[in-house]
């Protein structure tokens, strides 16, 4: 593969997993960024990463360790910003991956950050509450010297929610010896949260399913969908489908397979999830034990909205749907891309399709420098407005260009990012 010589020292080849995706798709947009791309090694390499030890006392009284990442991708258009992702699983090139995806999500509709992500190596599923507040306190103390209000601002990711930003917020806020609310986004509302930043995301993704759905002549009403993963994002998405008039035909999640021709009662399921933590066991449809066959599901809309690398070339030829909405970041290997692309599958990339989180957080962060809040109307309102005109313009270039929307959000993204980059220039 042409990527082989780009893998840093600290990354094995063999573990460049989503970091040679993201490599991949830099290639690509490359030959369409003009004279920037002099300026484009940039961005494949991230700008920080700090490892850190996190270790605690379990509640057994024995030590255990975790480890800990913050990379800070880059910072050209403003301070760091993304999520942070507890999960067994975690790794630096995914960690690595993730941030630089933020750096092109928040260039493509345009707020006024880089990019950053952070992650802990553990399953919280195996914590006490007492346990997965001290791996909290602990990474964000480790982190403390690079985060910020101004320099890198964390919010919640997979397996991390408002209850562990609120600590998020305490221990830097202890560590700096005042209050500062703006360091986090996602935190409880009390707590200079914003209205609307919970549904944020996976309003997102119905906001650009329905731009998707129009320009396809797709009606949203009687639409089939298909969501994998049923998480903040893929709950609220499926939920906002099914009060436009879809049928959530199928639900995956990391327990089970669920579908139904006549439609999942989505608040139903959500139901269920809540008390039982995931769709597992969930009777009102038909479970399905191989999961591999979720893929074969007659769908018009499918959504991946849980890990990255779901959507391969092994089961790209499968997918039924004619519209896939990313919800999650980095589902789609390019392999699979260029399957999907060739049966005329219409792709709305995780970098538009999943913006609406750090757009809200975005507002959030606003609201907590200016100390006034908005309602909640306010905020879907803009929060539309932004996923509308990010959508368009994307649409417009990969008309023009002849390209497909990831390839058209890279080089919007890419080129606001690589011009700030110029426009600052080198220092010293
Ligand atoms: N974790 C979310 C994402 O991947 C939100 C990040 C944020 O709000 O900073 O976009």
């Amino acid at each position: 593969m042409s990527i082989q010589h780009e893998v840093p020292s600290y990354l094995t080849p063999r573990d460049i997993g989503p970091w040679g995706v993201y490599l991949e798709q830099i290639d690509r947009v490359t030959p369409y960024l003009g004279t920037l791309a002099r300026w484009v090694e940039t961005l494949k390499r991230p700008k920080r990463i700090l490892v850190v030890d996190v270790p605690i006392e379990r509640d057994d009284g024995t030590i255990a360790h975790f480890e800990g990442y913050r990379v800070q991708h880059n910072t050209s258009r403003g301070p760091g910003k993304g999520g942070v992702r507890f999960h067994q699983d975690v790794t630096l090139s995914e960690v690595m991956a993730l941030s630089a995806w933020m750096t092109v999500k928040n260039a493509a509709v345009n707020v006024p950050y880089g990019g950053a992500k952070g992650g802990v190596r553990v399953d919280p599923r195996q914590l006490s509450m007492g346990e997965l507040q001290r791996v909290t306190r602990r990474y964000t103390s480790e982190i403390n010297i690079i985060i910020g209000p101004t320099k890198d601002i964390p919010a919640p990711d997979v397996n991390t929610n408002e209850k562990i930003m609120a600590w998020m917020m305490d221990t830097y806020s202890m560590n700096e010896g005042s209050t500062a609310t703006g360091v986090v986004t996602g935190k409880p509302i009390s707590l200079g949260g914003s209205l609307g930043r919970q549904e944020a995301t996976g309003r997102g993704v119905f906001v650009v399913g329905c731009e998707a759905a129009a320009r396809k002549g797709m009606d949203i009403r009687g639409a089939r969908v298909a969501v994998q993963g049923f998480g903040n994002v893929g709950s609220v998405a499926a939920r906002l489908f099914a009060e436009a008039g879809a049928r959530v035909v199928a639900v995956q999640d990391h327990a089970g397979t669920i579908v139904s021709e006549a439609g999942i009662d989505v608040a139903a399921l959500q139901a269920h999830v809540g008390q039982h933590g995931s769709v597992g066991g969930y009777r009102n449809a038909e479970s399905i034990a191989d999961r591999e066959a979720f893929w074969d599901v007659d769908c018009d809309i499918l959504v991946p909205a849980a890990l990255e690398q779901q959507i391969t070339a092994g089961n790209a030829h499968r997918i039924k749907a004619k519209i896939i909405l990313e919800g999650a970041n980095g589902p789609t290997t390019p392999a699979a891309d260029d399957i999907l692309h060739d049966k005329g599958v219409l792709i709305v990339p995780d970098v538009i399709a999943n913006a609406g989180g750090v757009t809200v957080s975005y507002f959030e962060w606003v609201q907590d420098f200016s100390s006034f809040f908005w309602t909640e109307d306010e905020i879907n309102l803009r929060l539309t407005r932004i996923m509308r005109d990010a959508f368009e313009s994307v649409w417009q270039i990969s008309v023009d260009k002849k390209v497909s929307l990831r390839t058209a959000a890279f080089i919007v993204a890419c080129t606001r990012v690589l011009q700030a980059r110029e426009m600052r220039g080198l220092y010293p």
